[in-house]
């Protein structure tokens, strides 16, 4: 039976090209009566969080996808997080090394450093160079034994081309020497991706893997994996990455791409799976507003276009006003009201204004604008006692590309990254305060700002800050 996965790493908000490239595999799947499986692939240890991940879940979730297996609903080739499966793949790695497909690699980080240096100055590649295929077994095992840190790299072979079997591209070819000789095991003992999820793609019974195609490269690794383990590797589809409307990768400096953002501005999550189905694709008959359950009657893995899909905001908000206007009055009041009264964001938000009103009708000038997604600022409250218009305009900038590589998203983290941009411009955290109040709140004054950006998450507030200067 047909079985196919979506695997994010949870290292960020859940993003709209996960809950694409997921839908495509949960459509597949159905189609072919097979099953669709989630798999957490949370080996970087530094950057993966338990809220991200669950982020990821929820969002997905929303939007009507379902898998068959996962971390939360259990299942049968579990567990379903790859920071619970270690010993797996240190079992796995210990077997490629004791057939000679993999090796131990003390080089320091130095070494790989000026080595890099050196390829990059000489205009060659840059790759492992193979410096520890020479060790002898005995001095290997001494090393290990002294308690020596290391890593483990697979072999790959020097010469000849690697022909890799893409579903919709067909046959591609990638020189054996352009593919380095990849880390499979970290010095922490942790996995790197490429076996993790070589290893569990096999032993999770995965037949096709869908993903986006910055993975092509990783292709060849993969077959040369499937090979020393001696196992039967899945089809391969590599599907074309979404774009910005000016045809470059779509990413969170141009466009939103958290889905938890569109939550927010009240899209319906039917138009949004509806939206990223036509992320080329189409159905037969070209029908721009389709169902998830209709996708899936009428899938075709074949129909995906190769050329770039444009993620377009306002087409995406064009085709949700289809979906609102087909509703009924009760549809409409119930997906108001889930919208409007979703516990998990209204909760936080308590604390901040409860101090602040007499009576619920001054919620919304108080707080109306943690409901609306744009905010209408007056010209006159970017007036400020200390900077021209222009240091005005440039403070607004640097904050929103400070804010923009501001990765952990809590208060205290947005704090210090607006106190840096205060320094870089010698002022004091309060002198930047009145900017960020009219340009997130749309007020002069409100709730406490900093909370308010916390809750707003980032792409809303990327999303405002990024309106007060056009
Ligand atoms: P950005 O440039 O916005 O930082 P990124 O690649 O760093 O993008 P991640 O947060 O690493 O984004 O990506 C999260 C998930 O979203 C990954 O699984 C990635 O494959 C997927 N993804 C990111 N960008 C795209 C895209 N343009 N099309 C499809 N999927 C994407
Ligand atoms: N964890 C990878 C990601 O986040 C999975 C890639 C794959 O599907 O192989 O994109």
């Amino acid at each position: 039976t047909v079985r196919t996965r979506i695997a994010p790493s949870p290292t960020g908000d859940p993003h709209v090209g996960t809950a694409y490239i997921a839908l495509f595999n949960q459509c597949f799947a159905r189609q072919h009566g097979g099953q669709f499986i989630l798999r957490i692939e949370d080996t970087d240890q530094v950057r993966s969080t338990a809220e991200s991940e669950q982020q990821i879940l929820d969002s997905l979730r929303w939007l009507g996808l379902e898998w068959d297996e996962g971390p939360d609903v259990g299942g049968p080739h579990g567990p379903y997080r790859q920071s619970e499966r270690s010993a797996i793949y240190h079992e796995h790695s210990e077997q490629l090394i004791s057939k000679g497909h993999a090796f131990r690699c003390f080089c320091s980080s130095e070494r790989l450093d000026s080595l890099r240096a050196e390829q990059t100055a000489n205009k060659q590649t840059p790759g492992y160079d193979g410096h520890c295929l020479t060790l002898s077994e005995q001095e290997v095992a001494k090393r290990v034994a002294a308690g020596e840190s290391h890593v483990v790299r697979m072999k790959v072979p020097e010469i000849g081309i690697c022909q890799v079997q893409d579903m919709l591209r067909g046959e591609i070819d990638i020189p054996w020497e352009q593919v380095d000789m990849q880390v499979l095991m970290k010095a922490d003992g942790l996995p790197t991706y490429h076996l993790a999820n070589v290893v569990d793609d096999h032993l999770m019974g995965i037949t096709h893997v869908l993903r986006g195609e910055e993975w092509i490269n990783s292709a060849p690794k993969h077959m040369l994996l499937y090979q020393y383990f001696g196992w039967d590797m899945p089809q391969l589809c590599h599907m074309p990455l979404l774009r910005n409307p000016d045809k470059s990768k779509l990413s969170k400096r141009k466009n939103p791409t958290s889905i938890t953002f569109y939550e927010r501005m009240g899209y319906l999550p039917q138009a949004v799976i509806n939206y990223l189905g036509r992320m080329g694709w189409s159905m037969p008959d070209e029908r721009e507003k389709f169902s998830l359950d209709e996708m899936v009657a009428h899938f075709d893995i074949q129909r995906v276009s190769l050329g770039g899909p444009i993620f377009d905001v306002e087409k995406l908000a064009w085709l949700n006003g289809q979906w609102i206007r087909e509703l009924s009055v009760d549809q409409f009041a119930t997906a108001v009201q889930t919208w409007a009264l979703n516990a998990e964001y209204l909760k936080p938000m308590i604390p901040l204004v409860q101090s602040r009103v007499e009576t619920f009708s001054e919620l919304v000038p108080l707080a109306g604008f943690f409901m609306t997604g744009q905010v209408y600022p007056d010209v006159s409250l970017f007036e400020h006692k200390k900077l021209s218009p222009d240091q005005v305009r440039q403070a607004l900038q640097l904050l929103l590309w400070k804010l923009e590589a501001t990765r952990q998203w809590d208060k205290d983290s947005i704090t210090a990254s607006i106190q840096q941009i205060a320094e870089l411009l010698e002022l004091k955290l309060r002198d930047l305060m009145p900017l960020l109040f009219a340009a997130i709140t749309g007020q002069a004054s409100s709730v406490s700002v900093l909370d308010a950006m916390a809750h707003l998450g980032p792409d809303l507030t990327r999303f405002r800050l990024r309106q007060a200067l056009e």
